[in-house]
């Protein structure tokens, strides 16, 4: 697997911009470098461009060398920069595995990069054999998302492997619903594949989508090219502050992701006792997908009633289907009890 010869020739010869916080990072008395205002206030430097503390931390947490994560604005700043930073404009291309998450296919169409499509199996699984035909000769990305949004569930481990040995490009895995799931992810086993890079978040599980703090892992290699061609200050101060104190708090968001668990049970139960729901679909993650009859009627009416559904009823696959999401037990019992009326 040659990574260089993957990337765009302009990003390959690329000299990052270095910032002044770059070519001294040491500990010093007087700053006079960077242009910024000198009374001080808890804002008036700029943030630590390589976000060192933050990286240390993730890293002892997920059991990953700090070199080999990238943090972004989100998830989809790292969606953006691998399309940035693999796809010829007009010439390469992405493929998707649809349904799933809407952010891949409009990062490379911003980028005037092709996307190909390969539908999921009627179980939500990945057709590897469809996925590996189509991406040749012009694809250089495969975006898999796992747990999959809208659907809910995980892709076949086995399938994603083929994928991954198979491919002669990047594959990039969102596991942003994984700390919701009963599996581990590929995290524990990201150094067996080179053209592996796996998104995580903080906004699901976390409780921290206001914050923005995206996190890619990949090789060291595939990350430094991520950090040479993003932002230099993509991560404000006051979230890498922030996160770093929320970081502490695992057991209340494992107790968090407990209580949403046993709360995804319940609405499982509840919702397949009503006449209007035909199908809800095996979840993993902190959402459910549910066929109904008459969807939009039914988004409308939930909607009348002050509760907000994702109507899903014209995506490939997902006919009828609206996507709720698990919320505090006070508010699935609202949403049952509106759809039990209906
Ligand atoms: C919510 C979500 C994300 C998270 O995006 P952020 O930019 O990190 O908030 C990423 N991928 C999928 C599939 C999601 O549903």
């Amino acid at each position: 697997m040659n990574i260089q010869s993957l990337l765009r020739e302009n990003i390959r010869n690329l000299k990052p911009y270095a910032t002044a916080r770059h070519e001294f990072s040491g500990v010093a008395e007087v700053y006079l470098d960077a242009n910024e205002n000198p009374f001080r206030s808890d804002y008036n430097r700029y943030p630590d461009p390589t976000q060192k503390k933050l990286k240390e931390k993730i890293s002892q947490l997920k059991n990953i060398d700090p070199g080999k994560i990238f943090l972004g604005n989100g998830s989809d700043e790292a969606i953006d920069l691998i399309i940035r930073a693999f796809c010829e404009p007009g010439n390469d291309a992405v493929l998707v595995t649809e349904p799933t998450y809407g952010m891949y296919a409009i990062c490379a169409a911003i980028n005037n990069v092709a996307v190909k499509s390969v539908t999921l199996t009627p179980k939500f699984d990945l057709d590897e054999d469809a996925v590996l035909n189509a991406i040749a000769p012009t694809g250089k990305v495969i975006f898999l998302c796992s747990p999959n949004n809208p659907s809910g569930n995980l892709l076949s481990k086995e399938k994603i492997i083929r994928v991954l040995t198979h491919f002669n490009g990047i594959v990039v895995l969102d596991e942003a619903y994984i700390d919701f799931a009963s599996d581990e992810g590929f995290l524990p086993v990201l150094q067996n594949y080179p053209n592996l890079i796996v998104l995580q978040t903080l906004s699901k599980a976390w409780g921290l989508a206001g914050l923005r703090l995206g996190m890619a892992f990949a090789s060291a290699e595939i990350i430094s090219i991520l950090n040479k061609i993003k932002y230099p200050y993509n991560i404000s101060s006051l979230t890498q502050q922030v996160v770093l104190e929320k970081l502490d708090a695992i057991a209340e968001k494992n107790n968090q992701v407990q209580q949403i668990l046993a709360e995804r049970s319940s609405l499982v139960n509840a919702l397949q006792t009503l006449p209007l729901v035909k199908q809800v679909y095996p979840t993993d993650a902190n959402f459910v997908l549910v066929k109904v009859t008459g969807a939009r009627k039914v988004y409308n009416h939930l909607a009348e009633q002050g509760i907000i559904v994702r109507d899903r009823s014209t995506v490939v696959l997902c006919e009828d289907c609206l996507r709720i999401t698990v919320g505090t037990a006070e508010e699935n019992r609202k949403l049952i009890d509106t759809l039990a009326k209906l």
